[in-house]
C-alpha cells in the first residue's frame, strides 16, 4: 500500500495536547498559589460582612452557628436520591440549608482555605456527622472525592480539610479517604434497562455521572462488610452522593446514608426539627413531599 494514504502515526499530536493541557493546569495552579500569597499578605476582612482583620468575624461566625445548629435530613429535595414513589434511596443529614453566610463561607472556604473559617465549618459538618452516625462506633466515614482540575486549581480538598477541623467529634468514628474519580466516565447506555425511559432529564444526568467514581484498588478489603457514610460539602441533585454510593455497594460496603455541610433546599415540610439520623428516621414525613415531576 502507499504509505502516503496511511493515516499520520497520531503519537505527535497527542503529545502536544498533553502538554498544553500539562501547561494550562501549571498555569492554573501558579494563579491560585498567587492568590494565597496575597491572602497573606494584604489583611483580610470577613467573608461575609467585610469587617476589618479577621477572615471570619465573630458575629458571622455565630451566625453560622446558628444556620447549622439543627441537622436535618435533606434526601427529599435531591432527587437521585429518591425513586419515583417518592421512597428514600439514601439519606443524607445536612449541617445547614445552603445560603446567607453558610453558603458565603463555604464559597468563600473552597476557594481559598482560610483556616479560621474551616475550623467553623469543620466544627459545623461534624456536629451533622455527629447527628447521623449517633454513638455508632466504627462507622468509615467516605469523603467524596474532589476532581483533578479542582484539586489542581486549589490545592487542597475542601471535604478533606473540614473533615480534620471535625476530626475532635469524631471519636470512634473512621476517615477512609477510598474513593477514587475515574478519568473516564462509564459507557453512555442508551437506555436505562427495564423501565428506564422516565424523566428523560434524570436519565441523561445520571448516565454521565455513573461510573465517574470508583473505589481505589487496593481498598476494596477496608470496605468490604463495613458500615459506611458517604461525605461530602453540598448536596444539590444528589447524583454525586448517588454515584459515590454506587461505587461503594460495588465494593461490598454497607452504605447508611451522606451528611453535607449544607443542602441547596431546605428541609422539607417537617420543617427543621425533622429527624437527622438516617438510621431512625421516618420515611412518612418524606412520603408526603415525594417529588411529582417524574410522575
Ligand atoms: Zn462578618
Amino acid at each position: 500500500m502507499d504509505p502516503d494514504l496511511q493515516p499520520p502515526p497520531p503519537r505527535a499530536a497527542l503529545h502536544r495536547a498533553e502538554h498544553a493541557a500539562a501547561l494550562l493546569r501549571l498555569i492554573d495552579w501558579l494563579a491560585g498559589a498567587a492568590g494565597d500569597l496575597l491572602a497573606l499578605a494584604v489583611p483580610v476582612d470577613c467573608i461575609c460582612c467585610g469587617a476589618e482583620d479577621r477572615t471570619l468575624c465573630p458575629s458571622c461566625g455565630s451566625r453560622i452557628r446558628h444556620l447549622t445548629r439543627r441537622p436535618f435530613r435533606a434526601e427529599s429535595g435531591a432527587p437521585a436520591l429518591m425513586d419515583v414513589a417518592g421512597t428514600v434511596m439514601l439519606p443524607v443529614v445536612a449541617a445547614g440549608v445552603y445560603r446567607d453566610e453558610l453558603a458565603q463561607g463555604l464559597l468563600s472556604f473552597k476557594r481559598h482555605g482560610q483556616h479560621q473559617l474551616g475550623r467553623s465549618l469543620g466544627r459545623a459538618l461534624g456536629a451533622a456527622v455527629r447527628a447521623a452516625a449517633h454513638e455508632g462506633t466504627g462507622i468509615l466515614l467516605i469523603p467524596v472525592p474532589t476532581s483533578t482540575a479542582a484539586y489542581v486549581n486549589r490545592g487542597f480538598s475542601p471535604v478533606h480539610v473540614l473533615l480534620k477541623e471535625a476530626a475532635p467529634q469524631l471519636q470512634g468514628l473512621t476517615v477512609a479517604d477510598v474513593l477514587a474519580k475515574t478519568s473516564a466516565p462509564g459507557p453512555l447506555l442508551g437506555h436505562n434497562g427495564p423501565g428506564g425511559q422516565k424523566g428523560l432529564g434524570r436519565g441523561a444526568r445520571s448516565q454521565r455521572v455513573r461510573g465517574s467514581m470508583q473505589v481505589k484498588s487496593g481498598a476494596r478489603a477496608k470496605v468490604a462488610g463495613r458500615a459506611c457514610i458517604i461525605i461530602d460539602d453540598v448536596l444539590t441533585t444528589g447524583y454525586t452522593i448517588g454515584e459515590a454510593a454506587r461505587a461503594l455497594h460495588l465494593a461490598g460496603a454497607q452504605v447508611r446514608g451522606a451528611v453535607v455541610l449544607a443542602a441547596t433546599r431546605p428541609p422539607a415540610a417537617g420543617g427543621p426539627g425533622a429527624p437527622a439520623s438516617p438510621t431512625h428516621g421516618s420515611d412518612h414525613d418524606l412520603e408526603k413531599n415525594k417529588p411529582g415531576k417524574d410522575e
